[in-house]
Formats: C-alpha cells, sequence, structure tokens
C-alpha cells in the first residue's frame, strides 16, 4: 500500500478577497473552512490570525479564538504562523506561542519556522521595477533557535519552511544540532507572481530540493507555492513520497474559478488517489510526524 498523503490545507495567509471571495479572516469563518477541509481531506489547517477587516492581527487572545473556532468543528491538526515578515522582534512573534501553555484547547499541534532569510519584494516584469525595494524576510540562527526553544517549551511541533536550498541545509544542521527533532516535517515553499526570493514552482525545482535533501534524516516533506499553482510541485510531491500543502490563501485558483479551500483540497486529494495515494486522517498524519497528543 502506499504511503499516506498528507494534506495541510493553507487558507488565508494574508490574502484580500478581490481576486478570492472565500479568503476566511474571522475564527468562526477560519473555523469552518478548516472543517470543510478535514471533509475533503485535509488533516492539517494552518491559517494567520487575521482581524475583521482581513488585516493581519498579532494579538494572542485572536489566536487563541481562531485555535478554539477550528477544535469546536472537526479533530484537524492546527499549524499557525509566527507572522511572516509582519511583525519584528523574536518575542513578538512568539508571543501567541507562549499563550498556549494553556491547554489543548489553546494549544497549536504545529507551527512555522522559516530557517533562513530571503529578499520578498516582488518584481512587476511589466512596469520593470520592483513595488518594494526593502523587504528582506529575517530569520537569522539565533531566531530559529529561539523559536524552537518556545515552541519546545509549549509542546508546539515547529514546521520548517525552506524557501530556498540553503534554507534546508540550515535545517539539516539544526537538526544536527538536536535544535528540532526528528521526523522534521520540512516545507518547500515555491514562489511565483513576481515573488524572486524563492525558486519557480516546477517540477525541476522539486527536484532540485529532493537533490540535497538530507540522506540521513528521517524527513517528511511538502510543497506550497506563493502566488501560483501548485501543480508542478504536487505532482512530484505525490509521486514521490511528499505531501502537499495548497490553499487559496497562497493563491486563488482562477483555473478552478476561484474556488473553496475545501474545493482545492478536493481537487488534490482526487489528483492523489489517482495516482495510488489515500489522504492521511488527522490522527494518521500525528503519528507520521510524531506530534505530541
Ligand atoms: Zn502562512
Amino acid at each position: 500500500m502506499s504511503k499516506k498523503l498528507i494534506i495541510m490545507a493553507r487558507v488565508n495567509e494574508y490574502a484580500p478577497r478581490d481576486r478570492n471571495p472565500h479568503i476566511p479572516f474571522t475564527p468562526e469563518e477560519i473555523g469552518e473552512a478548516a472543517a470543510a477541509c478535514r471533509a475533503a481531506g485535509a488533516a492539517i489547517v494552518h491559517f494567520h490570525a487575521r482581524n475583521d477587516d482581513g488585516s493581519p492581527s498579532h494579538d494572542p487572545e485572536r489566536y487563541l479564538a481562531t485555535i478554539r473556532a477550528i477544535r469546536e468543528r472537526s479533530d484537524i491538526l492546527i499549524d499557525c504562523t509566527l507572522g511572516q515578515a509582519t511583525i519584528k522582534g523574536d518575542e513578538a512573534r512568539a508571543a501567541h506561542i507562549a499563550r498556549m501553555k494553556g491547554g489543548p484547547a489553546f494549544r497549536a499541534d504545529l507551527a512555522a519556522i522559516d530557517v533562513g532569510s530571503t529578499n520578498i519584494d516582488v518584481y512587476d516584469a511589466a512596469q520593470k521595477r520592483f513595488t518594494t525595494q526593502d523587504k528582506t524576510y529575517v530569520n537569522n540562527i539565533s531566531t530559529c533557535m529561539y523559536l524552537a526553544k518556545q515552541m519546545d517549551d509549549v509542546g508546539v511541533k515547529p514546521h520548517l519552511t525552506c524557501w530556498t536550498i540553503p534554507f534546508l541545509r540550515a535545517a539539516d544542521a539544526l537538526l544536527d544540532m538536536g535544535v528540532f527533532q526528528e521526523p522534521a516535517y520540512v516545507q518547500f515553499a515555491f514562489c511565483e507572481g513576481g515573488i524572486i526570493g524563492g525558486h519557480p514552482c516546477t517540477i525541476r525545482s522539486t527536484l532540485a530540493f529532493l537533490d540535497v535533501m538530507p540522506a540521513n534524516r528521517r524527513i517528511e516533506w511538502t510543497v506550497t507555492c506563493k502566488e501560483g499553482n501548485l501543480l508542478p510541485a504536487a505532482a512530484v510531491a505525490i509521486e514521490q513520497g511528499g505531501h502537499i500543502s495548497p490553499g487559496i490563501g497562497d493563491y486563488p485558483y482562477p483555473e478552478l474559478g476561484a474556488p473553496t479551500n475545501a474545493a482545492v483540497v478536493d481537487f488534490f486529494a482526487r489528483m492523489a488517489r489517482a495516482y495510488g495515494r489515500e489522504t492521511a486522517t488527522p490522527a494518521e498524519a500525528r503519528a507520521m510526524l510524531n506530534i505530541p497528543g
């Protein structure tokens, strides 16, 4: 039997609703979207806390309220962000993680650590200019180690996001040091839409990551694509024993008619089944990733 496929639904990021109206903002909307994604085959939901108007929220209470709203509606595993480049300072970025000590009802199962730094300014090829010139997403080694400690203290497993191959090499070093534990959950984040701080979402880019994958480590890897269709990387991941992380938070999927998150999950789950891979339940994903109960 083929290895089960973990689908992590990336439901909102900081995407606006102009290109896809189904982006969830409030705790209730995120809870509903997560439950629908679970029914469609997702084992994990990744979310960003948002205010009612859609602006980024860094209020720990808003994170806890969203986690509670998700837990009330399904058994899906929960993965939250640390706010990407929208918030500065290690302590501020992990403030909501520290607040999760309250217990399982408020605690995420996973949270993202980006294991490296890159420029995330968007290049507008039509205008031949960058829309910004100073947006460097900084995650130095001490930040990674601080965030890992914060998560360890609370029992949240880090998911290690790699925008480029050097991020994967940093993850390997930090696994070697014991800062992160195996099995590691590593995410390759491909970039389209003028974001040039990561690799393009192609079959060859995905194979390039696999080419430098540490051979002696237990790593469950997944793929996502910022501002682009995940299909090329998803095909490789499904075929090569990886996992996938699609969602309308990353890309509005005009090819599929600007669908809901659940419809995107359903699309990729059908594709996986056609390759002979069934989707993992949250309990199966928990066991595969060794997430604390
Ligand atoms: Zn995110």
